[in-house]
């Protein structure tokens, strides 16, 4: 079959098609386009007053959404500036036409509604996404006005003729189309509003058309209803980040939180965002107690213009590493109708990230200084936090070098500059670099922890996910620093001295211990070696080199190690020359027993170490038995 190529024509008249056919999955946003405008209108008539020209009666400001699901009708209803015939062919029929040919010319490169509604000012034009005859009813401040009406049925014909509406204002009314009539549900209609005008400046009420209500009996007795409307306000006008810092107090803080996220726990603190130059920006950022379950805590700021809400998506303008705050921001000043990476090179949007870097790093500054023990409570929170900003912004880390803590197996806490201090004089090895010890994990490198600290080293429990690349980090970022797992060696070669402990084995019994526990290793990816430890060290130690492992626990999380993620693992046995039991072994003659010994040390050793499983365990637990 012969292909057939060619351009598809597109005309003006076609524009309401292709609305509808791109913005379908989106099309909900109709309601925040028109509630938006009737809110401009409100808040221009407003100011116009204000500013002394128009002299008549302001009223209460009002916006009023209501369903008539019977007539299959939503109304978007204000008591704003209104229009006269001619602001409506200037302002709906011109714009709308003359944006339509570069809007056809570049429909198809659009990846959402969003787009596309903003960069042609097609704003209104999206009530032509869910209804099929649009009408608009207004009656303009200007004085003398006439009431106007327009109707458009979608095609590129209009008509304008006298109007009904007797008080300034404007009614945009909606018949809604056959694809659309899930919009015609009062709870669909709450939750757009929920969702987009809850936050407002214009009261918005909500009505909605019903025949519940009883009216009598008829002849037969039966329940007469009356069509009765039932109409609340939605939205609240002044939330919080609009107002300033000091007319509020936690609790109006706390509280709206509850109203952002009902059912979550009370947040450890919160941050208030206020700046107009060289950018508008306001908002309130909360953070919350991090959970185990962190990803579930994600995405949760919201993102408004002007009060009406965007989206939830902030992922470039919020840095990657406060993505586990909540709250909301509020700016008119970053591009909506944008695609991310545009939004990424955008120059206020770098300035809006840079700015709550920098109030995030102050606000902890300011809460370290104040009350040392209070923040020391809420370190095991936010050390998350802290942690992935030291890793992932650099100006963040040079501010939070002075607050981020290092906490020890005792459990206290240390800054930076304490921290060396106090393990500087100890635990600084021959070549002058200081050696910071740490735990992954508290219970099975207890052992190895003892050791250490019975040297008086000091160990650092560094484990949470976000700890692996944090110890690589504070390695790069520390001067003539080294971390070190704590069983990454024997207690004695953790960091390397000059004095060397004595053996007190001949040179050719060390060879005769190597080889009696070799043999009862029987494994060639465990390497022995006889050392000298104290006397009172464990026989056995099975340690992994910090660097193998490090490269492997990368490699684990994905790091693109893949070549060491395939290695086997290999250790070391450490066998303690100087323990009493090696010295038993050397003096068994028979070698059935100096066998059965070296494997019940070595097993020991695996046993504290929980890696003693399966058939060696069995094995290991007759054994054991047996010597009973
Ligand atoms: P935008 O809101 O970005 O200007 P729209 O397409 O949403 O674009 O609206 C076009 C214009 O129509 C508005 O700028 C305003 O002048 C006029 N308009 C729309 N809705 C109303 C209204 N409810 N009251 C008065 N004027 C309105
Ligand atoms: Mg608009």
């Amino acid at each position: 079959m012969a292909t057939e190529k060619g351009s598809i024509s597109i005309h003006t008249e076609n524009i309401f098609p292709i609305i509808k056919k791109f913005l379908y999955s989106d099309n909900e946003i109709f309601l925040r386009e028109l509630v938006s405008n009737a809110v401009d209108a409100v808040q221009k008539i407003k100011r116009l007053s204000a500013l002394g020209q128009y002299n008549g009666e302001l009223g209460e400001p009002l916006v009023e959404v209501s369903l008539d699901a019977a007539a299959k009708t939503i109304t978007i209803s204000d008591n704003g500036l209104g229009m006269t015939a001619e602001e409506i062919k200037k302002y709906i029929n011109q714009v709308a036409f003359s944006g339509a040919s570069e809007f056809v010319e570049k429909f198809k490169d659009a990846k959402d509604a969003n787009e596309i509604i903003g960069k042609f000012g097609l704003g209104f034009y999206s009530a032509f996404m869910v209804a099929d005859l649009v009408e608009i009813q207004t009656l303009s401040y200007q004085e003398g006005a006439t009431p106007a009406k327009w109707t458009c049925d979608g095609s590129t014909e209009f008509e304008i003729a006298d109007g009904n509406r007797t008080t300034r204002g404007t009614s945009i009314i909606l018949h809604v189309n056959t694809e659309s009539e899930e919009f015609l549900s009062e709870q669909k209609l709450q939750e757009i509003l929920d969702k987009y005008a809850k936050f407002l400046p214009v009261p918005i009420q909500f009505g909605t058309k019903t025949n519940q209500q009883e009216d009598g009996k008829d002849e037969e007795g039966k329940t007469k209803y009356k069509s009765v409307e039932v109409a609340n306000i939605i939205n609240t006008t002044n939330p919080i980040w609009t107002k300033a810092p000091a007319d509020l107090s936690d609790e109006d803080y706390l509280d709206f939180y509850k109203q952002l996220y009902p059912f979550s726990e009370d947040p450890l603190f919160w941050i208030h965002l206020n700046v107009d130059y060289p950018f508008n920006l306001t908002g309130v950022l909360y953070f919350p107690k991090v959970k185990e379950d962190f990803d579930m805590q994600r995405n949760k700021i919201k993102l408004f213009s002007r009060q009406v809400f965007i989206t939830d998506e902030v992922k470039d303008i919020v840095p990657e590493f406060l993505m586990l705050l909540h709250g909301v921001i509020d700016s008119p000043d970053i591009p909506l109708n944008v695609s991310r990476s545009f939004l990424q090179a955008d120059s206020n949007v770098k300035k809006i990230n840079s700015y709550i870097t920098k109030k995030v790093a102050d606000k902890l500054a300011e809460l370290y200084n104040k009350d040392r023990k209070a923040y020391e409570e809420k370190w095991s929170n936010i050390g998350l936090f802290v942690k992935y900003g030291m890793i992932s912004e650099e100006k963040f880390y040079d501010k939070a070098k002075d607050f981020a803590l290092l906490t020890n197996t005792k459990g206290e806490n240390f800054t930076f500059e304490e921290y060396k201090e106090k393990v500087a004089p100890i635990q600084t090895d021959k070549n002058g670099n200081v050696v910071y010890l740490y735990t992954t994990d508290l219970d099975k490198q207890d052992g190895f922890i003892q050791a250490a600290e019975k040297r008086d080293y000091d160990v650092l429990v560094m484990n949470t996910p976000i700890d692996a690349h944090f110890v690589s980090s504070l390695e790069q970022k520390l001067e003539k620093t080294q971390l070190k797992r704590v069983d990454a060696s024997v207690a004695n070669q953790l960091i390397e001295k000059d004095e060397a402990l004595e053996s007190v084995l001949s040179e050719e019994q060390s060879t005769n211990v190597k080889t009696i526990f070799e043999k009862a290793v029987g494994k060639p990816n465990f390497s022995v070696e006889v050392v000298a430890l104290n006397p009172d060290d464990a026989p056995v130690t099975i340690t992994m080199d910090e660097f193998m492992r490090r490269m492997k626990d990368m490699a684990k999380m994905g790091g693109g190690m893949s070549f060491y993620g395939n290695m086997p693992d290999s250790y070391k046995v450490a066998i303690n020359g100087n323990h009493k039991l090696v010295s038993k072994i050397l003096a068994s003659t028979n070698e059935e027993e100096q066998n059965k010994f070296a494997k019940q040390a070595i097993d020991l050793a695996l046993l504290s170490q929980g890696m003693l499983t399966g058939a060696e365990l069995t094995a290991f637990v007759s054994r054991s038995v047996e010597l009973i």
